[in-house]
């Protein structure tokens, strides 16, 4: 039969701190805390599982429970030597949730429970403070009624009759806080809060102590599935049928004299991860009243050691042994009474990227763990380490711009970082402006950004966006580049004709500062300071390592990544950023869009493009030749004998040109028909040739190249005369030749070979030997399920999961902010497909096209490219099926390192 109930107290607990699925995190570890002989107050918890039968039995209690419950009591009563309702020697509890993950203030709580017009009088005799035992009936009132009754305000504008009393009271008494108050007022109080209940919730407050607590307990059931809960738990992916269990146990007081007091702690500093214990604590309080901030906290670490030198010395021992137990950072409650402590809470505690990373690589060096267990997953989750890459805003002028109303509207945190700058709408203003003055700090506004936005963006302090989701091309250039940006932020109307941008009411022009964060995607008005990221400083030769305490624990924290993963990571770059992604660790490049140089020769791409006849064609592709070349021999140099993976040629033509093009240039059309000796009338036409309907299902990938072969020439030239001539002086370059969007083996086969006999034709000129290699990205459903066929041919295979996943959801990339929020919220997908692979539907068809490719060439190389090489959830899952690295923008390579790290040794 299910046990329903766990007790513990008095140094003996029938649970332990591995059950938290069972007891939740806050049972387990009151009872583990009995266990290692900390000072508990007696009680018990009931089960998780009851709360899935509630839920299953339309909120009801399986037929056990009562007498299980019952009995637990008894043996609190014995360990408190008290009795729940007893007349003269009162027993009285708290009743909590706790759940397995903490979900901090989202359910519920009732204290004092077993209070009524006998026991208070017993609880005057007992305590000798008649003030106290009011304040504590009071309080049970109104949070019974709160809580188990309902009359919790909802909204701003839900009155709250109980506060509205509480206020009149204290007004009328000319005090600031209830402490103050006389046990008149306070008895005056509490009759005045159970007519509220008769009133307001239509029944009478029980005065029954059994009900008081049967009622505790089904509201903290019940608030399981409140709103605050079901949103927390969609927003850190809890899953909703985990159920919270319910702890029971007897109350100690923090407010029954100035010998007493209540406090939370923590037994390192979770934002900077400075050592010694830190903490807020009321002398004289109950525990809400240190969480509700109606009066101010003292700070432990300064006053609670000359305030209460016994208790400090207690709890310093206490946070000690908590440490070496759980060899985490433990957020605690506790409270003393009389001098004593007695903890009521502990648990692993919530802290920022700096402090994780300090504090992991501390306990490891303080020998209480060891670097393993420091690198798991729950210890720092990966993407925290963007704290430290990144600039970050600084948190007092944050917050003031917040207090100041200054917040203008939330996009999609797609660049994280912090940026502060003046507005500019066009990438040539943000050009011409900054070739003026280095300095100068802007911010790139777009409605959508496209590739000839690029120039803009290098020079922007970060982009901000109306439209388009996480790979959205704003989004993926902006993270390949380390800027920050915020994407998809609906609300931001902007008026390029106006030079102005507005949301609302609120409008902002050309040359305003304005501030974004992309670690959260909020936009603010004006400007905020930002602090640079030292790391940063340190990996590009800014700053001595000797000097930067942040970055020797980040140094330490990387070398123990390194030394456990078995997944390599390499980077999305090109010539420009190799240099940043090598300082970041890259082991290679697994994508160079060659289309990114291209977009630095728009005249030579365009003269192609007028071309009618192969030989005017190849004439143009020549000019563009040798940039290509040059740019190759850059990436090369930089990534020494590391692989380097090049891409032909993927968007199509009329990226470089367009109707847009000609409507935002009106003296481009008159200059190309001059260049090319045609007509204006011509040059139209022309670009009408070009315009597709569904582009990203159109001309473009290697099916370019199948129409113009020779492109594919030109690059695979250009690629291999780069390679032979570093060859020859001496690097082993390792160059991979990669086709985009082939789904027939046909389509490969076509671009494989002229690949292969253009190389052999420029190493035979070159009189040298290059190992290089022919590959494929897999990123058209087609690819995944005829891999096996592919990869007859292929040396490669390289996931493109961006436009794997668009073509297999049907969801384009850069139409889906519109519809991708409700879908989030109304649980349809879990998380951002773009971000996060989606494992079920794209995740299959990787496993396909890895079976399908080993099983033709045991030790095929594959790889990822898309975003999600840089995500770490989608990381552990390429670890999982057994790919060989994971390629992702410069910025991201620290964040996957430590995500192949931690899929490697959390099992
Ligand atoms: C992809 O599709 O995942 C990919 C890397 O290519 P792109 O984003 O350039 O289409
Ligand atoms: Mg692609």
């Amino acid at each position: 039969m299910a046990k329903y109930v766990y007790g513990f107290g008095a140094g003996q607990a029938d649970g332990d701190g591995s059950m938290k699925p069972l007891l939740g995190g806050k049972g387990a570890n009151l009872a583990e805390m009995n266990r290692i002989g900390l000072p508990v107050p007696a009680g018990f918890t009931i089960t998780t599982e009851v709360c899935t039968y509630y839920y299953d039995h339309e909120r009801s209690y399986p037929p056990e429970l009562k007498s299980e419950v019952a009995a637990a009591l008894k043996k609190i009563e014995e360990t408190m030597g008290a009795k729940f309702g007893d007349a003269k020697n009162p027993l009285l509890l708290s009743c909590r949730s706790g759940s397995r993950e903490s979900m901090p203030g989202m359910m519920d709580t009732v204290l004092n429970i077993g209070l009524n017009e006998t026991t208070v009088t017993a609880l005057i005799q007992q305590s000798g403070n008649e003030h106290f035992a009011w304040d504590s009936y009071r309080r049970l009132i109104q949070m019974y009624g709160d809580v188990v009754l309902g009359l919790k305000p909802e909204k701003k504008t839900d009155p709250d009759h109980f506060e509205e009393i509480l206020d009149h009271e204290r007004e009328k008494a000319g005090v600031e806080h209830e402490k103050d108050l006389s046990v008149a007022a306070l008895k005056s109080i509490v009759e005045q809060f159970k007519d509220v209940i008769k009133k307001h919730a239509k029944t009478e407050f029980p005065s029954d102590p059994m009900e008081q607590l049967w009622g505790c307990i089904g509201a903290v059931f019940g608030s399981w599935m409140n709103d605050r809960a079901v949103v927390y738990r969609r927003q850190y992916s809890i899953p909703h049928n985990w159920g919270t269990a319910v702890n029971v146990q007897a109350m100690v007081f923090g407010n029954l004299g100035d010998d007493c007091a209540t406090g939370v702690g923590l037994t390192r500093n979770c934002s900077v991860g400075t050592p010694g214990f830190c903490g807020d604590y009321l002398i004289n309080a109950q525990g809400e009243d240190v969480v509700a901030g109606t009066r101010t906290p003292l700070r432990i670490e300064e006053t609670l050691g000359k305030d209460m030198p016994d208790s400090f010395k207690q709890l310093t021992e206490i946070g000690k042994k908590l440490e070496s137990h759980f060899k985490e950072v433990q957020d605690i409650e506790f409270t003393v009474q009389k001098g004593k402590v007695w903890m009521l809470q502990t648990r692993n505690a919530k802290r920022t990227g700096f402090a994780a990373v300090r504090i992991a690589v501390d306990l490891v060096n303080e020998g209480l763990i060891d670097e393993k267990t420091a690198l798991q997953k729950r210890r720092i989750p990966a993407d925290d380490l963007n704290q430290l890459l990144q600039p970050i805003f600084d948190p007092a002028g944050k917050k003031k711009a917040q207090d100041e109303n200054r917040v203008l509207a939330k996009g999609i945190n797609a660049g994280p970082g912090a940026a502060t700058g003046q507005i500019v709408f066009h990438a040539s203003d943000a050009e011409e402006t900054w070739n003026k003055n280095n300095d100068v700090q802007l911010i790139l506004v777009r409605k959508e950004t496209s590739p000839e936005d690029l120039r803009g963006m290098k020079v922007a302090k970060g982009i901000l966006t109306a439209f388009g989701g996480a790979s959205s091309h704003a989004a993926l250039v902006s993270r390949q580049m380390g800027k920050t940006c915020v994407c998809g932020c609906a609300s931001l109307n902007v008026d390029y004709d106006k030079g102005t941008i507005s949301v609302g009411d609120k409008t902002l022009k050309e040359g305003d500062w304005i501030s974004i964060d992309g670690f959260t995607g909020e936009v603010f008005a004006g400007k905020i300071e930002t602090k640079a990221s030292e790391v940063m400083d340190v990996l590009m030769g800014k700053k001595k390592a000797e000097d930067a305490e942040t970055y020797s624990r980040y140094a330490q924290l990387m070398a123990w990544a390194d030394k456990y993963r078995t997944l390599k990571v390499r980077a999305n770059a090109e010539a420009g950023d190799a240099e940043a992604a090598v300082a970041l660790g890259a082991e290679g490049v697994g994508l160079c869009r060659t289309e990114h140089m291209f977009f630095d020769h728009l005249d030579e791409i365009r003269e192609m493009i007028f071309a009618t006849k192969l030989e005017d064609r190849q004439k143009a592709l020549a000019k563009l030749l040798p940039f290509q070349r040059d740019d190759f021999t850059h990436l090369f140099k930089t990534l020494g004998d590391r692989p380097v993976t090049i891409r032909l040629l993927d968007p199509p033509l009329h990226e470089f040109l367009s109707e847009h093009h000609l409507h935002d240039d009106p003296t481009l059309a008159p200059k190309l028909a001059k260049t090319f000796g045609v007509t204006e009338e011509q040059v139209h036409r022309r670009v009408e040739e070009l315009k597709e309907t569904n582009p990203m299902l159109g001309h473009r990938g290697c099916r370019l190249g199948i129409v113009y072969p020779e492109i594919t020439a030109m690059q695979a030239r250009a690629i291999m005369e780069a390679a032979a001539n570093l060859k020859k002086d001496g690097i082993n370059v390792q160059p991979e030749i990669m086709v985009p969007l082939a789904g027939f083996k046909a389509e490969f086969e076509n671009q494989a070979r002229i690949i292969r006999d253009t190389a052999a034709a420029v190493l035979k000129e070159k009189g040298v030997d290059v190992s290089y290699t022919v590959g494929t990205m897999i990123e058209i459903p087609r690819a995944a399920l005829t891999a096996d066929e592919i990869a007859q041919n292929a040396e490669f295979f390289s996931f493109g999961t961006n436009d794997l996943t668009q073509t297999t959801l049907g969801i384009s990339r850069d139409d889906y902010k519109s519809f991708i929020g409700d879908y989030m919220e109304k649980d349809i997908i879990p998380s951002d497909p773009f971000q996060t692979i989606d494992q079920p539907g794209v995740g299959k068809l990787m496993k396909i096209g890895v079976e399908g490719g080993r099983s033709i060439r045991k030790d095929l190389k594959i790889g990822i490219c898309g975003e999600h090489g840089g995500d770490p959830k989608s990381v552990y899952f390429c670890h999982e099926i057994g790919l060989n690295y994971v390629s992702c923008s410069p910025r991201r390579i620290p964040i996957a390192r430590l995500a192949a790290a931690q899929a490697a040794v959390d099992k």
